[in-house]
């Protein structure tokens, strides 16, 4: 059997789109992602994929991280480091803005 990409239903209160400096990100809730992969942010499609094999409950965080990701990308912070570099300064802000940042701002 062939698995085929499904696009679930999104959590209340998370949002299918997002603008992010003005330019806006499409947001994918799919289980066409690998298991151990939480999100994922294409620059150039203008799309966050949020892997939704994952606990919903992990789901927030996530888009925030991605969201980072985007922000980095957009403003072209993300050239100025190695990915390593951007996934240590991600993961920072993630933790340290996660109680801080309702979606319905944005
Ligand atoms: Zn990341």
């Amino acid at each position: 059997m062939t698995a085929r990409k499904k696009t679930v239903r999104r959590p209340t209160g998370l949002p299918t789109e997002i603008s992010v400096l003005g330019k806006k990100f499409t947001i994918e809730y799919t289980n066409d992602m690998n298991k151990d992969e939480y999100g994922e942010t294409d620059l150039e499609l203008k799309k966050i994929k949020l892997n939704s094999n994952r606990p919903k409950h992990t789901w927030r965080a996530t888009l925030l991280h991605e969201v980072i990701h985007a922000i980095l990308g957009v403003t072209g912070q993300s050239n100025k480091m190695t990915d390593d570099e951007e996934e240590g300064l991600v993961v920072s802000l993630e933790n340290g803005l996660e109680d801080l940042v309702d979606f319905k701002d944005f």
